[in-house]
């Protein structure tokens, strides 16, 4: 039987904090099955929008709708059919991988005995961990760690799977894995991975969305946001003495070290003249031209944060 897909909606949601902070500034976003980005430095307000879709926080303004439920009216529904794997989670690293998740499945209200086993062995099974299944969770690396929230996040098959921050911590070979088990969730469920890594989202995701400062800058999906860059992304080589001059003359994009020399992006309709030649566009170039406000035909004045 083919799952019926479902479609987050979120309009004009919008949060200040006591402090004055406005996380969320008319926030509104479709999202459809598959896995979707959100993209955006820290503190853009991901974490606030995730925490708010599974109803552990509300905005002061909007609304959400998953399918046909009320998200900010109908909690009880919404934590029904979601799966949230949170930045940080706290562990019993005393626990068992096997006995944790077999508690947690009684939690997510699989008491039948029988089909709790066979959702435990299937789970742990799709997320690596059957080998484990005996060992204390004191004991295990960050990217199992991880699996294990997924397995955790995936009781009672989420038609929402929320996941925030996920390979911050990881090593490149854990987050190879863990991106692979994330890709495979993402067909009939939606998989929203926020992030503040262009990579994790340019390797998985069909949608996504730019954010900062609590406001959506861009909506797009990757490779079509990459191909419109086409022909406007040049690059030079410089010694980082000349980067001031550079930045006063050009819009530059990103500049990285490389072996000691600065390699510089920079946004150009036009040629920018000697010593710059064209490059393929990546996504990276879309996330930082987009916070720079460079292919808006109105230039917003906003901070480039560049995290490379
Ligand atoms: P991100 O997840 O993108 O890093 P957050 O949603 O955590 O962003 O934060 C957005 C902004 O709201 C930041 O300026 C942050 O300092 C602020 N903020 C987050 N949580 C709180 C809170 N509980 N009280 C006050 N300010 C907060």
């Amino acid at each position: 039987m083919k799952n019926h897909q479902v479609n987050l909606s979120i309009r004009n949601v919008s949060k200040t904090y006591s402090n004055g902070v406005r996380a969320l500034d008319n926030v509104s976003l479709d999202i459809p099955a598959g896995m979707y980005g959100l993209l955006g430095p820290n503190g853009a307000g991901k974490s606030t929008l995730m925490r708010t879709l599974v109803t552990l926080q509300e905005p002061d303004e909007g609304s959400i709708h998953l399918g046909e439920i009320d998200v900010l009216r109908q909690q009880e529904e919404v934590r029904q059919t979601l799966g949230y794997l949170p930045q940080e989670f706290g562990l019993y690293p005393k626990a068992k991988a096997e006995d944790l998740l077999d508690y947690f499945a009684v939690l997510k209200g699989i008491t039948n005995r029988a089909s709790r086993r066979e959702v435990v062995e299937a789970l742990l099974k799709q997320t690596n961990l059957w080998d484990v299944r005996r060992q204390k969770l004191g004991g295990f690396s960050g990217g199992m760690k991880q699996r294990f929230g997924v397995a955790v996040a995936l009781l009672g098959n989420p038609k929402l799977m929320i996941v925030d921050e996920p390979t911050a911590g990881l090593d490149p070979a854990e987050r190879v894995r863990f991106l692979n088990l994330l890709s495979e969730l993402g067909e009939n469920s939606i998989v929203i991975l926020s992030t503040h890594i262009v990579e994790d989202v340019s390797e998985l995701c069909t949608n996504m969305a730019i954010i900062n400062k609590g406001k959506i800058l861009k909506e797009a999906e990757p490779l079509k946001a990459v191909e419109e860059l086409q022909g406007m992304i040049w690059r030079c080589i410089v010694h980082k003495s000349k980067l001031p001059a550079l930045e006063l003359e050009h819009k530059v994009v990103s500049t990285k070290l490389l072996s000691g020399r600065t390699v510089v992006h920079i946004y150009s309709e036009e040629h920018p003249g000697n010593g710059f030649e064209l490059v393929s566009p990546n996504l990276e170039d879309v996330y930082f031209t987009t916070m720079a406000g460079y292919n808006q035909k109105q230039s917003v004045q906003q901070e480039r944060e560049v995290q490379l």
